[in-house]
């Protein structure tokens, strides 16, 4: 007699067999440090990209002048109903006025972002047009919408503009869907050229998730549309703040019509409890400061830049830009085994498998933080410059 859970088993057995079996690990954190197996290692893994999640003198600061009921823990409710605290409000008064866009909406996560907008947005008459890399909550989203989806070839714009001039005239709706620094690759979409290329288009909106890019990438952290002088151009333009923010939490700027359709439709909004209070004045801590972050942001660019450099100078590939940094190994076997070299030369770096990214592509996945130092890096560097002499001898 088969047990009802054989099925579980093995599924989880043929997982285990390719090297693709996940587990939560168990993790001890001490500043930029984390302890694993025994092991302290510096972490190479976090998306604190700012160095704001370990910076306990600016949390001290927040916390000895937070008051009133931006102190509660909880909002007890969704947003619609008594959840709708003043710390969240002014949170999207304040982004709205810095994107200078007419609206902004903050949600509870990223990945309540990326699966309730779309849906909300979109119909059988609507086209969805996204980069074939675009991260697992936009595809969820995608999933729930009830429009039709192409997914482009990456980063293929050739191929996008093709299928907008197949397609413009049946649809009356289209959303082009993109990462502006792609979360697995770190490269980095030409927003101001599609800006310009939907605007050839009638009826053609643009969707771009800065998840990667907000804090870390434009004058005033804004991210790659403030870089490349185009928020106004991006239709809903979005971030999460718990990646350079040091926080939780999602938000949308866009027009005015459009907060008000999200507030009526988006299932991912209407029915959740709202993000607690405490959290979010914390964030609108971190985003009135911003803009003054420019040296985190240009040390966080320099380490970057050395690193990139010393994998493409070991000649391997690196197709990224920024912060986030592959170093890709292929076979998943052989990307546990790597990352557990690194880590016993003290760098806290994970395997990043499939189904996260495509099959053969597994890799480590290097994400950089701006309190980082150069030693350190270069210490790095060096063991991987032995591991392209040595095979897998890091
Ligand atoms: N968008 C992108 C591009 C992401 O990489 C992630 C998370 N890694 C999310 C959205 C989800 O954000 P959150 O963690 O706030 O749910």
């Amino acid at each position: 007699m088969t047990d009802t859970y054989d099925y579980y088993k093995e599924t989880l057995q043929t997982l285990r067999e390719r090297g693709d079996l996940r587990r939560l690990p168990d993790v001890e954190h001490t500043g930029r440090r984390i302890t694993a197996s025994g092991r302290t290692m510096l972490n190479l893994s976090s998306n604190d990209y700012l160095g704001l999640a370990t910076d306990t003198v600016l949390q001290q600061e927040f916390l000895d002048g937070v008051g009133g009921e931006d102190r509660l823990l909880s909002s007890s409710s969704s947003r619609l109903l008594t959840g709708n605290f003043t710390a969240c409000t002014g949170l999207e008064h304040l982004l709205a006025g810095l994107f200078r866009r007419e609206a902004a909406l903050v949600f509870s996560s990223g990945y309540h972002m990326n699966t309730g907008i779309l849906p909300a947005l979109t119909d059988a008459h609507t086209l969805i047009l996204a980069d074939k890399l675009v991260h697992a909550s936009i595809i969820d989203g995608i999933r729930l919408s009830a429009a039709r989806c192409i997914r482009f070839r990456h980063q293929d714009y050739a191929q996008l503009e093709r299928l907008l001039e197949q397609y413009h005239g049946q649809y009356p709706r289209i959303f082009i869907v993109t990462e502006s620094i792609f979360s697995m690759d770190g490269d980095i979409a030409p927003l101001a050229r599609l800006v310009e290329l939907k605007r050839r288009y009638p009826g053609v909106m643009l969707y771009v998730d800065e998840a990667h890019a907000i804090g870390v990438r434009g004058r005033t952290g804004l991210g790659i549309a403030e870089e490349q002088d185009c928020i106004g151009g991006v239709d809903l333009l979005c971030g999460t703040f718990g990646k350079a923010l040091a926080s939780v939490g999602a938000y949308v700027v866009c027009d005015e019509v459009i907060r008000q359709f999200l507030i009526n439709r988006m299932r991912t909004l209407i029915f959740t409890t709202a993000l607690p209070p405490l959290n979010v004045a914390w964030t609108r801590y971190v985003v009135e400061r911003l803009a003054g972050m420019t040296d985190r942001r240009e040390r966080l660019a320099d380490i970057s830049t050395l690193l990139r450099e010393a994998i493409r100078s070991s000649g391997m590939d690196c197709v990224s830009d920024s912060h986030i940094i592959p170093y890709i190994i292929g076979a998943s076997p052989d990307a546990m085994l790597k990352a557990d070299a690194l880590q016993r030369h003290g760098f806290y770096v994970l395997p990043v498998r499939p189904p996260t990214v495509p099959e053969g592509t597994s890799r480590l996945r290097f994400s950089l933080t701006a309190d980082m130092e150069r030693p350190e890096i270069d210490e790095l560097v060096r063991c991987l410059r032995d591991d392209a002499k040595n095979g897998d001898g890091i």
